[in-house]
């Protein structure tokens, strides 16, 4: 199929929208002005249900949602739109709106921008000794937008946002230099909107024996869900999964770490063709997603979608804590709530689902994992631990926060049991 993409001018021209109030329209044509917006052909065709809309899960997804902005916000672009204001002044407006959404989320800019020979190396996040995190720069897109999305500072055309290289041979001089690097994460944006050949420059080279280290190559990737066309008819769709083999071959892992947010993106026929020829290559599909006020905020949305993605041989890894960026206001859910629904998923779905982990914050200090609530003498608590810490020996030690029924994330938490800080950050004092 050819993939047609649509973005904010289109707003206006979709037929499938006018049952929609106007004021919703022009609502969502202004938050469009300050998060990015694209949606493509095969998720308006197969996985919207427009006699839902605007409660259909995918249109939430793809969609701009009018409550994504704070109110004053939004009336004031709406304001501007309708006053016909220039577009420079509105881009200038919107340009600030984004500045004041925390763009770079857990400390991206400051703390995981790597070195060699003194420089920093563009297009790398090192946050982990092991894993090492690739942006190739024509991967910096992806085949449609997720209105949640944390790496939407990527998308909206500002240079000094971007975390981007040209050069696989940076990449690979790094590596060399870091041979405790196991894994190495191709991500985006979206990579598999990059064309097989260009793929090939990041991962071929990993292949040779310089790169002994490198077990594991991972792709994150979204296409499976908003285009898994990719995998199965597209021109290079063959060349992609014969680029998978040959990682394969040579002895490595290769994981596809997918990203579904609802079962009905792994539903249709064409999604299931895609895992089916992901799978026959020898790759092993890891799937996750955050978990999404409107979304996919119910257990049962969980448990079928990680009973489907068993069924089809995928391994589901992650339900992430939405982070505190771009329209988190609109998407965040309590970690009270976040923990009451993962409990309440994995309970019913069987043993080789429960790989699922969750509901975890990739937050500055690393991966942390809301465990549960427990009361303990007179304090309820959350009880949290490291799945993944800046420092490995953080991993898996139980820690205590303070109940609190409003937090959604860990900058909202405070230590438990009367003590004045978490022990990860009495470490990090300690040197
Ligand atoms: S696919 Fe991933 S990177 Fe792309 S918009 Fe969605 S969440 Fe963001």
């Amino acid at each position: 199929m050819t993939l047609r993409f649509y973005g904010v001018e289109d707003l206006e021209k979709l037929p499938q929208l006018k049952v929609l109030s106007e004021s919703y329209r022009v609502a969502m044509k202004a938050v469009a002005q300050v998060l990015p917006f694209r949606t493509n052909s095969y998720v308006i065709e197969n996985l919207i249900d427009w006699d839902n809309i605007p409660e259909d899960p995918i249109f939430r997804l793809t969609f701009p949602q009018p409550e994504m902005l704070a109110p004053q916000l939004l009336s004031k672009i709406i304001w501007l739109l309708e006053n016909n204001s220039p577009k420079a002044h509105i881009q200038e407006i919107a340009s600030h709106i984004r500045s004041t959404l925390n763009p770079h989320p857990a400390g991206q800019v400051e703390y995981n921008i790597p070195t060699l020979d003194g420089q920093r190396v563009p297009g790398i996040q090192h946050k982990y000794p092991e894993t090492v995190l690739i942006f190739p720069t024509a991967g910096q897109t992806c085949h449609a937008y997720c209105t949640f999305c944390f790496r939407w500072s990527q998308f909206v055309g500002s240079d000094s946002f971007k975390f981007a290289t040209r050069e696989s041979g940076t990449f690979q001089a790094y590596l060399q230099n870091h041979k405790q690097v196991t894994d190495v994460l191709i991500t985006g944006g979206d990579p598999m909107v990059m064309q097989a050949r260009h793929l090939a420059l990041y991962i071929e080279p990993l292949l040779n024996k310089e790169f002994e280290h490198i077990q594991t190559i991972r792709i994150g990737t979204k296409s499976v869900a908003y285009y898994p066309n990719r995998f199965v008819d597209e021109q290079d769709s063959d060349d992609i999964l014969r680029l998978f083999e040959k990682v394969i071959a040579q002895g490595k892992h290769l994981a596809i770490m997918a990203h579904y947010d609802h079962w009905k993106e792994i539903e249709p026929e064409i999604a299931q063709q895609a895992i089916k020829r992901i799978r026959n290559t020898g790759a092993e599909i890891r799937t996750q997603a955050p978990l999404l006020r409107t979304i996919n905020d119910n257990p049962e949305v969980w448990q079928r979608m990680w009973n489907s993605q068993v069924r089809l041989g995928c391994i589901p890894y992650y339900m992430f804590v939405q982070r505190d960026t771009g329209a988190s206001r609109h998407f965040e859910i309590p970690l009270v709530r976040a923990w009451e629904i993962y409990q309440a998923a994995i309970q019913k779905v069987s043993g080789l689902a429960r790989t699922a982990r969750g509901p975890v914050m990739s937050a500055l200090p690393g991966k942390i994992v809301v465990d549960g609530v427990a009361k303990v003498g007179d304090e309820k608590v959350f009880v949290l631990s490291f799945l993944q810490g800046r420092n490995p020996d953080w991993c898996r030690r139980p820690f205590f926060a303070k109940f609190d029924e409003n937090a959604t994330w860990l900058s909202d938490l405070k230590p438990g049991f009367g003590e004045k800080e978490f022990f990860y950050e009495l470490m990090a004092c300690n040197g």
